[in-house]
């Protein structure tokens, strides 16, 4: 089955065509809504050509969607007709930057390709099954019944995939243990038996760890404390979502350039990753003890597979635990699952490749499949 694989955004649109394994094309359609590129219409007569040109007489079977928020109705991929395209829809409040983009590439495509089959695949999805100890904040319920205010949890399709992948490497049918998935945005995951029990992103993807241009958790007061001070409430969007975390404390969101500022002796950067390392390392803890004891650590996304300084500062940090990482395995490049840590370690530390489009073209195919 050939799967074309849409994640858009309110100004872009990212695209994979894959049959199995192999990816047939790919591509990033920018700046929509300028001259040259009006609406997502126009993206995708783009896409379009450029399919085409990749698959000659071959064609597509059916489109899958990375839908960010499935609120609390979607715990599973679904085949996208009107009414769930509506329901997307009434989540856009919860996701004001990424559901409307989503609802309108699904909404052109269907003007386009009206046959062609649709699925919704979410990145809440997978952490449906958090019990409400979890979810819960401690706040009064009347924030939840009216407004929806819960913990959510994010990044469930790379989360999911990998839980999967560590299962194999381990040798078991269902992976308990903790998945840390590192990349611009950062969060993770409490997994048992297979199934996500805790996550540290929240009602947003802004909670939890520091993350490129995120701060993760603070103090909610500072926010009010700000607005006392003058700040309005795009001044506070943009300070904690996108001039925090690891730009906020160094200048620079990319963790590539944070480690080799470290390495020359730079302090802030320095500080940096043991800011946002001691963090990891305390959710690490805490998960641990979640999942009644994790049966391995798995790192992943652009700073867990390749960055190993960051690694080793996170694992540094569990002596407690009884991890150890075997040095050598850790410096080593790979674009494989593989064991990092030492057979003397209390429990293994990985690293498994994430593959988010892999996993949406995936479940695409089994829900088409099964329609
Ligand atoms: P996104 O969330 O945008 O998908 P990625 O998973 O690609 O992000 O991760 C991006 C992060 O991975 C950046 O901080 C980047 O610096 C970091 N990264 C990628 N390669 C390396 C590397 N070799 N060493 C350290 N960090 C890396």
């Amino acid at each position: 089955m050939i799967i074309l694989v849409i994640n858009s955004g309110s100004s872009s649109l990212k695209y994979q065509v894959r049959e199995g394994d192999d990816v047939l094309a790919e591509g990033l359609v920018e700046r929509i809504g300028e001259a040259e590129v009006p609406d997502h219409a126009a993206a995708l007569d783009r896409v379009d050509r450029e399919v085409a040109e990749a698959l000659g007489e071959r064609t597509i079977d059916a489109v899958g969607h990375r839908v960010v928020h499935g609120g609390e109705r979607f715990s599973e991929p679904v085949l996208i007709d009107n009414e769930i395209t509506r329901a997307i829809e009434r989540l856009n409040p919860l996701a004001p930057l990424h559901n409307p983009a989503a609802v309108t590439g699904i909404r052109a495509i269907t003007e386009k390709w009206p046959d062609l089959p649709q699925v919704a695949v979410f990145d809440t999805a997978f952490h449906r099954t958090l019990p409400e100890r979890a979810w819960r904040y401690a706040v009064p319920d009347e924030l939840y019944r009216k407004h929806g205010i819960r913990r959510y949890g994010f990044h469930g399709t790379s989360h999911a995939y990998v839980a999967r992948g560590a299962a194999e490497l381990l040798g078991t049918d269902a992976f308990t243990g903790v998945i840390a998935h590192l990349g611009n945005g950062a969060s993770v995951a409490a997994v048992r038996d297979g199934e996500s029990i805790d996550t540290s992103m929240g009602f947003t993807p802004l909670e939890g760890l520091v993350m490129g241009t995120r701060s993760g958790d603070i103090d909610p007061s500072i926010l009010l404390f700000l607005l006392r001070e003058g700040y309005s409430e795009k001044d506070l969007d943009t300070l904690l979502n996108r001039n925090s975390g690891l730009k906020g404390l160094t200048g620079t969101n990319d963790m590539r350039s944070v480690s080799e500022s470290a390495d020359s002796g730079d302090e802030r950067a320095k500080l940096a990753v043991e800011v946002a390392s001691y963090r990891l390392a305390k959710y690490v803890g805490g998960y641990h003890v979640a999942v009644g004891g994790a049966e391995a650590l798995v790192f992943t996304a652009g700073i867990g597979e390749n960055a190993a300084d960051f690694r080793a500062a996170v694992v540094s940090k569990l002596g407690a635990l009884g991890l150890e990482l075997d040095e050598s395995l850790n410096a080593e490049r790979s674009k494989h699952a593989r064991v990092i840590s030492t057979p003397s370690s209390a429990f293994p530390v990985l690293v498994v490749p994430t593959d988010e489009e892999a996993a949406i073209a995936e479940a695409t195919a089994a829900v088409v499949a099964g329609s």
